[in-house]
């Protein structure tokens, strides 16, 4: 489904993804971990193209991400991207929100939006909030409405970004459930998280960059957790810092 093929990216002089390479098969939930700093949201933000890369290649779902002449907007409109600050139009009604992409960039009708965002809502458990406004809603609540959203778009892979980073700990658990609901019905995703018990349990693997932007370990999960004499001594410290 994914592929990166020798990624590498600077800012200037300094490079924030070195010789990137690995695969994600359809339905795989990787889990990306690393500290701050490592490069993690730059290279899923490489994926769909919101950053560019100078070397390497990427392909998902066949389409070549580094190529100059593939559509950009297309690509991104068939992969879903969750953020940490849940980034919804604050002027927009939930509904709003659920619908705008559906209808101007994907192009449907707008009943037809509006049936396949509510369904989304539903699935999230918030059809009761749909004509509020973001800010009327919890944090734990507007992560869901983004997910409902991203979700609305019918993506092929979905991508989350420290998605319960910004959460009081009590809404936490709210928007996991959501994500290992997504997992448990096959969806390809890619999950820069610190919350390992949610990478124990739905992730497939998981990919831990350093400082410099190197992928350190891509080991399945039970490799990971299972056998903590084989990770490389900076992976041993990190986790030691967060379990
Ligand atoms: P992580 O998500 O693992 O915390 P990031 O991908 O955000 O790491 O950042 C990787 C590195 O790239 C960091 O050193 C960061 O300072 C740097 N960086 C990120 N965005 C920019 C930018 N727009 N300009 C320059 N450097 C950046
Ligand atoms: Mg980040």
């Amino acid at each position: 489904m994914i592929e990166l093929k020798n990624v590498s990216k600077w800012y200037g002089q300094v490079q924030v993804l070195n010789n990137c390479s690995t695969r994600i098969e359809k339905g795989e939930v990787v889990v990306v971990a690393g500290p701050s700093g490592s490069g993690k949201s730059t290279l899923i933000k490489t994926i769909n193209a919101l950053e560019p890369f100078q070397k390497g290649e990427i392909w998902v779902d066949g389409v070549p991400v580094h190529d100059p002449k593939t559509n950009l907007p297309k690509l991104r409109s068939r992969v879903g991207m969750v953020f940490q600050h849940f980034e919804l139009f604050p002027h927009l009604t939930v509904t709003e929100n659920l619908t705008i992409a559906q209808i101007k960039v994907l192009g449907r009708s707008k009943s037809d939006a509006l049936a396949h965002g509510l369904k989304y809502l539903e699935r999230v458990g918030l059809l009761a909030h749909k004509d509020k406004f973001p800010g009327q809603l919890s944090g734990g609540q507007q992560q869901r409405v983004a997910i409902a959203r991203a979700l609305s778009m019918d993506p092929i892979v979905m991508l989350f970004d420290e998605p319960t980073s910004a959460l009081d700990p009590e809404m936490v658990g709210e928007v996991l459930d959501v994500m290992v609901g997504l997992a448990n019905e096959g969806m390809t995703m890619m999950v820069v998280t610190h919350e390992m018990g949610f990478a124990r349990k739905v992730g497939s693997r998981v990919i831990f960059m350093d400082v410099g932007g190197k992928i350190l370990e891509d080991c399945s999960t039970e490799e990971f957790f299972g056998h903590p004499d084989g990770r490389q001594p900076r992976t041993k410290e990190f986790l030691h810092k967060i379990l």
